[in-house]
């Protein structure tokens, strides 16, 4: 993109209504512009990062086999009706009435239509395993919409729903999806830890929420300093076979890790004081197994292999997308800016332009921009060297490309590396390599 074409209104001033860094900086650098209330709209720059973090979200629940679907926003109260939640569900639901005066909801959350669309199509134990995921907005009217898209009340949400045929095989199912889960934060380039979460009524483990740590976290979180260190994009597990499954599992959930909701003083007691870490945490994912709590509240049964009837034990898994721009952006800033992860920043680099319209700064720019225009924000605009540097500071591209009036005669290029400062003098040809 030319930046001086672009629907990207940064912004000099901090805006009064933004708390925390996240948030500042999405207003500062020109990302989202709240429309009302906890709802944003997303801006070119913004909705590019979006569907980074979206499409590295995707290919791992396709990697553990889970189907996309796309459900609509807008449900029917009925099927809530059903599995006794339209009441209970309380305020933070959407309710909307039509003109023939039926009563819909914008939804929440999903769990009663995929349940009811499961039921429509599979009818057989045969059939199973299913795991079906759509990305998709919701909403939840939130008390207190606050820290920008952090808690909207309009929200993107990848969510997981899986079916299986016993209690053993929607372990694996459980287990397998919390390998795509630290698989997925890893990519992001955060540090999301697993914690015990509160499992209500259905009781058992088996609920994790993951916590990307941050001091303006909402919930405490006390973990084991090892569940940081590992790398799970290379950790062997075969994810067809339930004892690697087990070894996995029980590798990661040996290590003790809590929100404040679930914190256990005696068992912390137990972690070695050199591995205890304190502090706080956002939520950006969710897993979730409960049973037959929904295909047996709808009537949802397929057959047995004896023939015979049974309800399909279910989990639900999800990862708040828009949250993680936020959540990604608070994890990783300094005093200047955003410092985009390479995985999910809106361009490879900033081409910085500092004499628009010198012949050999002209040519050079264009010959670096035309090599790859989706990669690169050309910053083309007449304005001050200073200008430029801070704002490609702010924006925090993983990578600037200077071009000055010196350099362009000899086709040379300044490369500096947002996250650590470094500077590079290269050729154009070099530059390219490194940055695309
Ligand atoms: P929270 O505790 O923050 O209210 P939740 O536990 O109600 O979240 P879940 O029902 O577990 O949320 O939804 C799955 C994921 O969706 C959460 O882990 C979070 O990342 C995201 N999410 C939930 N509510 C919001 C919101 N209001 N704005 C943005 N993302 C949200
Ligand atoms: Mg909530
Ligand atoms: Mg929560
Ligand atoms: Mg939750």
């Amino acid at each position: 993109m030319r930046l001086s074409r672009g629907f990207l209104p940064t912004l000099k001033e901090v805006p009064a209504e933004a708390q925390i860094a996240s948030h500042r900086l999405m207003l500062r650098a020109g990302l989202v512009r709240q429309t009302s209330a906890g709802i944003y709209a997303w801006l070119p720059v913004g909705l590019r990062v979006l569907r980074n973090i979206e499409q590295i979200v995707r290919e791992e629940q396709n990697a553990i086999g889970a189907q996309e679907v796309l459900m609509p926003t807008v449900q029917s109260s009925e099927l809530w009706k059903r599995s006794g939640r339209y009441d209970a569900y309380g305020p933070e639901m959407l309710r909307i009435r039509d003109r023939q005066d039926r009563e819909l909801l914008y939804g929440p959350t999903n769990e009663e239509m995929i349940t009811d669309l499961f039921g429509q199509v599979i009818k057989s134990y045969r059939e199973l395993p299913q795991a079906l995921y759509h990305v998709q907005w919701k909403f939840r009217d939130e008390l207190r919409p606050r820290f920008g898209v952090m808690r909207g009340r309009e929200f993107f949400m990848k969510d997981a729903y899986s079916f299986d045929a016993s209690y053993e095989d929607a372990v694996a199912t459980y287990r397998r999806m919390m390998l795509a889960y630290l698989r997925t934060f890893q990519r992001l380039g955060v540090r999301a830890v697993p914690m015990k979460a509160d499992t209500g009524p259905i009781g058992g483990d088996l609920s994790h929420e993951f916590l990307v740590l941050a001091p303006t976290g909402e919930s405490g979180v006390f973990f084991d300093a090892a569940l940081e260190e590992q790398d799970w994009l290379h950790e062997n597990v075969d994810i067809a076979d339930h004892a690697s499954l087990e070894v996995f599992f029980n590798g990661v959930t040996r290590f003790y890790a809590a929100t404040d909701e679930m914190h256990d003083e005696t068992s912390w007691e137990d972690v070695p004081a050199d591995r205890r870490r304190e502090g706080r945490g956002i939520e950006v994912g969710h897993i979730f197994y409960f049973g037959t709590k929904y295909t047996e509240s709808m009537g949802i049964s397929v057959s047995g292999p004896d023939g015979a009837q049974f309800f399909p034990e279910m989990g639900s898994y999800g990862i708040g997308v828009s949250r993680l721009v936020g959540a990604v952006i608070e994890a990783s800033h300094d005093e200047a800016g955003i410092i985009w992860p390479d995985s999910v920043a809106p361009y490879r680099a900033a081409i910085l332009s500092l004499k628009p319209g010198d012949e050999a700064v002209d040519a050079l720019c264009e010959r670096l921009y035309g090599a790859a225009p989706d990669a690169f924000l050309y910053d083309d605009r007449s304005e001050r060297a200073g200008v430029k540097f801070n704002d490609a500071d702010l924006m925090g591209h993983p990578w600037q490309m200077i071009v000055g009036p010196r350099g362009a005669k000899e086709g040379k290029v300044e490369l500096k590396r947002r996250a650590t400062g470094e500077r590079f003098e290269l050729t154009a040809e070099d530059a390219l390599a490194k940055v695309l």
